[in-house]
Parts: structure tokens; C-alpha cells; sequence
């Protein structure tokens, strides 16, 4: 007997049909003589509905309310999918993340998690329940509801699997693994039996939205065994995230693509090209809690340099406002920003033994007239800030030059 926590996502609860169905595939499960824990996410959309009421009442909603309001999603859920799998003839009970008590730390709309009372979620497996649990939410000491940001049901799956010492997590999607890039970007993806943890933290982290990075990460630190798979499907494999680089794996150089929609970059021209100013100018935008991705300073000329970074679309506006500000004080020519660019990026644990990855990435933009405005590196990925308008042509065109596709 094992003991199975199970995630699904939106799309995978849609519906009162996609829920019935959810509840069979429970049923079957079960009826192997495993334990279940299930953990939901709201049915597809909702989310975003209740997010769109909150804008409608307040502009700015309030942080502590607007986590009352989305986390109401997942309670639906759970609800019905208890009652599914009563229907069905088994036990079932559902707990929101607060009934449960997964505490999380009180940084509402992003909180994480620090703890998770398990015990009597045990009592119930023994009893034979099946366990139905909100993803997405969990509550701070004070008592106070917070979610966990968005895809944030990923890493409550995770988190429950390593607090309750779980065999194996699988996250059921509308897709049938990990591919080699977004499937509905390019048709010719092909899906990955395994991706090492350190490629799949990677893509997570660099856009690839079918994991919540923090998910991966959990299953980093607690090693607990991670499948992704397709709730569409009756059978299948999906992909399972290893810990291991084994030589019998696909060992291909570059594991996947991954791309970012979601930055804007900012830059300051014609700064005093002397010890202190990265400070003088990164210092503000940490000072206001706005994370910094990618940073770049030119070599400097006649005593002045740029210095250009970016930062999360929704902190754009602010950004460029609070250096416009600062312009005088640091002693720069000019502030002038772009929202409109587009991260892409190659990953692969193969890049550490192979040169001219770097090369043959540049080269086949460059094929394609695609400007590239930023670079940065690590041992296994290689990212570049385009034009956001060139963004699908730049992921497919370098899913078919490093080979990536289906064998025909
Ligand atoms: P869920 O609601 O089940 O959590 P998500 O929409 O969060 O589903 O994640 C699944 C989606 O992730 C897929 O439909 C797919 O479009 C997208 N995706 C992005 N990159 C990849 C990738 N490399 N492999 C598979 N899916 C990906
Ligand atoms: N319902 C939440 C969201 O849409 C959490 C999740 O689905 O993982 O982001
Ligand atoms: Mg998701």
C-alpha cells in the first residue's frame, strides 16, 4: 500500500463532469488499496473571475481581502469532489488550508509555506478516508487566510507529499508531461519521459508555467517523488522529475525552451561611471521590494556608462516613476523603460559539457533578424530579452535548430 498524493489543476475541474471523473480515477486508486490525498485547485477561470471582481470594486485591492476572496475558489472544489467520491461509495472529507493548518508565513497574495500539521490528516488516511485539501491557500499564525501566488496549488501538492512522507505527488494538467517547450506554442513538442530537478527548477523558473517553481523547489529539499500527467488520459507515464543524472536517460544537450512574458526592462543612460552607482540605483527598487532579474552594465566611455536591468511587468510603472525621480540624485542623462520584451531561454544539465551552445542560439536568431537585447548565463541555461513581437518565431525556430522536435 502506498500512500499517493494526487493534484489537479483547473482545467482537470472544470466542470461537474471533469469532477466526476476526477473522483473515478480517486476511486480507482483506492480500490488498489493506496491511500489518496487529493488537493484541488478552483475549477478554470475562476480564479481569474474572482480577481476581475476585486479590480471592479477597489483599483488596488486590498491584499489581506483580495486572499479571503480568491481562496473561496478552491473551496468549492473540494466540496464537490467529496461529494463525488461519496457518491461513489467512499469516505471523503475536505479541509480549506486553514482547517488543515498549512501555516504560512503572512505575505498575502505570495506566502509561503512554513509548516503543516499532518497528524490528523493521518488519523483520517488510517480511518480510510480520502483526504480532499484547497491548493493554492493556507493561513498565518494570526489566523489570517493567504494564497500562495498564482499555480500556487502545485506546491501545496508538493508540501502535503513531503509532509505526510508520500510514496509519489503527481500533478494531473490538461497536458500529459513536461515538454520540451509550451505544446500550444509549438505542435512539435515532445514530451519528456524525465527532466532532472535542476532543469525543471530552471524551466519553472524562467517562465514554464506547468510547474509553480516553488513546487519544484519543495521537491528539491524534502526529494519526494514528482510525476506530471495528464488528467485527460486514463493511462500514461507523463514525466517523472529526477534526482539523478543517469546515463540511460535522453541526454540530449538542451532539455527544453522556456519563455517569459511577464518582464519589463528599464534603463538608465549616461550614469558617473565610478564605485557605488549599481548600488545607488538597485538599492531604491530592493529598498521597495521590487525583485530585479536580469542586470547589465555596458563598459564604461568618457566617464559614463548604462546600466540596464528589468523587473516584473506589474512593478514597470513604478520602477521607471521611482528612478525618474532619482535621475538628478545619481547624475544620469536620461531614464526610459520597455514593456513590451520577451524572455527566452534554452535549458540543459548537457550545456556543461558542450561549447558553442552559446554560439549556435545567437546565430540562429540572428537568422531570423531577431534582435537580442540582454544575455545572461549559467552552467545549464542560456537566456535572452527579445522583442516581445518575435517571441513565438524565437521559440520555435530554436526548438527545431537544437532538435528538439518529435521523430517524424
Ligand atoms: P493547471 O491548471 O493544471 O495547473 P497550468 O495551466 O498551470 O495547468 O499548466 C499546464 C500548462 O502549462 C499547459 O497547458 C501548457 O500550455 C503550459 N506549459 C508551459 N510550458 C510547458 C512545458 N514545457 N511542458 C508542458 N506544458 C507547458
Ligand atoms: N487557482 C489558483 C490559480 O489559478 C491556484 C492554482 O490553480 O494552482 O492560480
Ligand atoms: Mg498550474
Amino acid at each position: 500500500m502506498s500512500l499517493i498524493v494526487q493534484k489537479y489543476g483547473g482545467t482537470s475541474v472544470g466542470s461537474v463532469e471533469r469532477i466526476k471523473q476526477v473522483a473515478e480515477r480517486v476511486a480507482k486508486f483506492k480500490m488498489l488499496g493506496h491511500q489518496v490525498v487529493v488537493v484541488l485547485s478552483a475549477m478554470s477561470g475562476e480564479t481569474n473571475r474572482l480577481i476581475k471582481l476585486a479590480h471592479d470594486v477597489q483599483s488596488q485591492p486590498d491584499a489581506r481581502e483580495l486572499d479571503v476572496l480568491v481562496s473561496t475558489g478552491e473551496q468549492v472544489t473540494i466540496a464537490l469532489l467529496a461529494m463525488a467520491l461519496k457518491d461513489l461509495g467512499l469516505k471523503a472529507k475536505s479541509y480549506t488550508g486553514a482547517q488543515v493548518r498549512i501555516l504560512t508565513d503572512s505575505s498575502y497574495t505570495k506566502a509561503r509555506i512554513l509548516n503543516i500539521d499532518e497528524q490528523h490528516l493521518r488519523s483520517d488516511l488510517q480511518a480510510g478516508n480520502v483526504i480532499v485539501v484547497a491548493g493554492f491557500q493556507g493561513v498565518d499564525e494570526h489566523g489570517n487566510i493567504t494564497t500562495l501566488g498564482r499555480g500556487g496549488s502545485d506546491t501545496t501538492g508538493v508540501a502535503l507529499a513531503a509532509a505526510l512522507k508520500a510514496d509519489e505527488c503527481q500533478i494531473y494538467t490538461d497536458v500529459d508531461g513536461v515538454y520540451t517547450t509550451d505544446p500550444r506554442i509549438v505542435p512539435e513538442a515532445r514530451r519528456l519521459k524525465t527532466i532532472t530537478f535542476e532543469e525543471m527548477l530552471e524551466m519553472a523558473s524562467l517562465g514554464s508555467k506547468v510547474l509553480q517553481i516553488r513546487s519544484v523547489e519543495f521537491a528539491g529539499k524534502y526529494k519526494v517523488k514528482l510525476r506530471v500527467l495528464s488528467s485527460f488520459q486514463e493511462e500514461g507515464e507523463g514525466t517523472l522529475i529526477t534526482f539523478e543524472e543517469d546515463d540511460n536517460m535522453e541526454q540530449a544537450i538542451i532539455s527544453g525552451i522556456a519563455f517569459n512574458r511577464d518582464e519589463a526592462k528599464i534603463t538608465v543612460l549616461g550614469v558617473p561611471d565610478t564605485p557605488g552607482v549599481a548600488y545607488q540605483i538597485l538599492g531604491p527598487v530592493a529598498d521597495a521590494n521590487i525583485d530585479v532579474d536580469m542586470i547589465i552594465q555596458n563598459v564604461g566611455a568618457n566617464n559614463t556608462t548604462d546600466f540596464t536591468f528589468t523587473v516584473h511587468r506589474n512593478d514597470y510603472v513604478r520602477t521607471l516613476q521611482m528612478l525618474r525621480d532619482l535621475q538628478a540624485k545619481i547624475g544620469a542623462r536620461e531614464v526610459t523603460g520597455d514593456d513590451k520584451i520577451a524572455k527566452v531561454s534554452i535549458v540543459g544539465v548537457g550545456m556543461r559539457s558542450h561549447v558553442g551552445i552559446a554560439s549556435s542560439m545567437f546565430k540562429t536568431l540572428a537568422e531570423e533578424s531577431i534582435n537580442i537585447q540582454m544575455i545572461s548565463t549559467s552552467e545549464i541555461k542560456i537566456s535572452v530579452v527579445i522583442d516581445e513581437k518575435y517571441l513565438e518565431l524565437a521559440v520555435r525556430v530554436l526548438h527545431k535548430a537544437f532538435g528538439l522536435e518529435k521523430a517524424a
